[in-house]
């Protein structure tokens, strides 16, 4: 029998004869093994609404299965579930719930396990359309049922910040609501990563008078000043109210965002340092103090990738326990002729480029479609190795594949990082950069984009997982297709 379209993600071996049953009306848990315990009254529940009961029994695997993976065996008489951890009892229940959509029980027995340790997307309260409480419920409910396992939550001025009330947007959310979001994710496995910026997108501050002294280059108001005495003081207690409402067991990571920081050393205090040291020294001293305050609180850090790839001696005050999460969101293919050469470009280089070679007419006609797209609206014809300059190749060289300088290994810096001593999670666009058509988001290009970082951590083999970023102006539901998306790449690794 064919596998039951009902089991998304789709799972790694499905073996099943062509028999069936009806469902039964409900099921009669045994939980044989501490691990399950917690979910096996939620599960007592759950039924097929036909008639009588059958005994499911949750018990630890024989075999010894790696971390979130599971085995569900489906006989006439008996349902079993297999697994060593909560996560992966979790899984097995989630498929089973899922089953129960198809019109009849199948017969057989599935073996499972995600390619990727974390899946997770963004829970983006801060975009430009606002997701209001009851839509982020929802979210997570359908993220769970995906088997994503977590969730960058990032508040902005939503926060109900006590220390500053006057920062507060009118639409923010309550502790309330917040502790209601964080219980909804613990009974689902889903980790809840709060996100704090301390650099740069930190407008909903430094617009206001009473912080105009730290606005790094006045009168703009985007950029913080990393070396201004009161700078840190003020950020950690933001990230303090954001970490007090989520509690460590919860959020084993704290992301303190740092992307886009580029223009450090434009106000007097940082200008004659950057001049001297560089802005890798003053951001990553800066980041750096924030990571290991994060560390003392119990929790690992994480930082946007952008500035550290723009200026990589800044790597060199991070605390190696550090994750780094790098964003990437115009790889739409493996190996990819388009390079986002971020260092290169801070002397100069192009933003987004490709090589000058795919500007012969006819040749860009053999790619896939959604890549010329992608290299029209985005990227710049070069000559790439003459651009990108001595410094830039003799840092990433080694890194950018065989097929440089006309095909790029796609997410070039992921190795990078790693060999720097970094655990990285990478970050596709689920939707952004006002990408759409007609009001309808590009989804072949969001899409693509998800699948390649999948394909990339899976064959990378280290990488922690991918992390979805959304940043969208349509309705919150359209946002559950690259979500979907997401949690399928991110299991299957394809
Ligand atoms: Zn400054």
């Amino acid at each position: 029998m064919s596998r039951p379209s009902s089991i998304l993600p789709i799972p790694r071996t499905v073996a099943l004869t062509a028999g069936t049953r009806r469902w039964p009306k409900r099921f009669e848990v045994d939980c044989r093994t501490e691990a399950a315990r917690p979910l096996a009254d939620a599960f007592g529940k759950l039924s097929g609404g036909g008639e009588g009961a059958i005994r499911l029994t949750l018990r630890a695997s024989d075999s010894p299965l790696s971390a979130q993976s599971y085995t569900l065996l489906l006989e006439t008489d008996a349902v079993q579930g297999q697994a060593n951890d909560i996560a992966g009892f979790r899984h097995a229940l989630t498929t089973l719930e899922q089953l129960l959509s198809e019109p009849n029980m199948p017969i057989g027995r599935i073996d499972d396990a995600p390619a990727l340790k974390l899946r997770g997307f963004h829970l983006n309260f801060e975009s430009y359309r606002r997701m209001d409480f009851d839509t982020a419920l929802r979210f997570i409910e359908t993220a769970t049922r995906f088997k994503l396992n977590a969730l960058l939550v990032e508040y902005g001025p939503r926060f109900p910040l006590e220390a500053y009330p006057d920062l507060r947007d009118p639409a923010a959310l309550t502790l309330q609501q917040i502790a209601r979001l964080n219980e909804a994710a613990a009974a689902s496995g889903i980790q809840l990563i709060p996100l704090q910026q301390s650099l740069a997108h930190l407008e909903y501050v430094l617009r206001h008078e009473r912080f105009a002294h730290l606005r790094e280059r006045p009168p703009k108001f985007n950029l913080l000043c990393p070396m201004h005495d009161e700078s840190l003081p003020l950020i950690k207690s933001l990230a303090a109210e954001v970490m007090a409402a989520h509690s460590c067991g919860d959020s084993a990571f704290f992301h303190l965002g740092g992307d886009e920081a580029r223009k450090i050393g434009e106000c007097p205090r940082c200008r004659p340092l950057v001049e001297r040291e560089g802005v890798g020294a003053v951001y990553g001293r800066y980041m750096g103090h924030l990571a290991r305050w994060v560390l003392e609180r119990g929790r690992r850090p994480i930082i946007w990738d952008d500035v550290v790839c723009a200026h990589p001696d800044a790597l060199d005050h991070l605390p190696r326990e550090t994750i780094i999460q790098y964003w990437d969101y115009i790889a739409v293919a493996d190996p990819t002729p388009v390079l986002i050469p971020r260092m290169s470009h801070t002397q100069g280089g192009p933003r987004v480029a490709h090589d000058w070679s795919w500007s012969v007419p006819g040749r860009r006609k053999k790619l896939p479609t959604v890549v010329q797209d992608v290299m029209r609206n985005y990227s710049k014809p070069s000559r790439l190795r003459a651009s990108l300059g001595d410094d830039f190749l003799k840092q990433y060289g080694t890194y950018l594949g065989p097929g440089f300088p006309k095909l790029i290994r796609a997410l070039p810096y992921l190795e990078y990082y790693q060999d720097r001593g970094f655990d990285v999670i990478t970050s596709p666009t689920g939707m952004g950069n006002g990408d759409t058509e007609d009001g309808t988001p590009n989804f072949d290009r969001f899409e693509a984009n998800i699948r390649t970082h999948a394909q990339r951590c899976n064959r990378n083999g280290r990488a922690l997982g991918i992390l979805a970023t959304a940043w969208y102006d349509v309705p919150p539901e359209l946002l559950y297709q690259p979500l979907v998306r997401t949690a399928m790449c991110g299991w299957t690794g394809r």
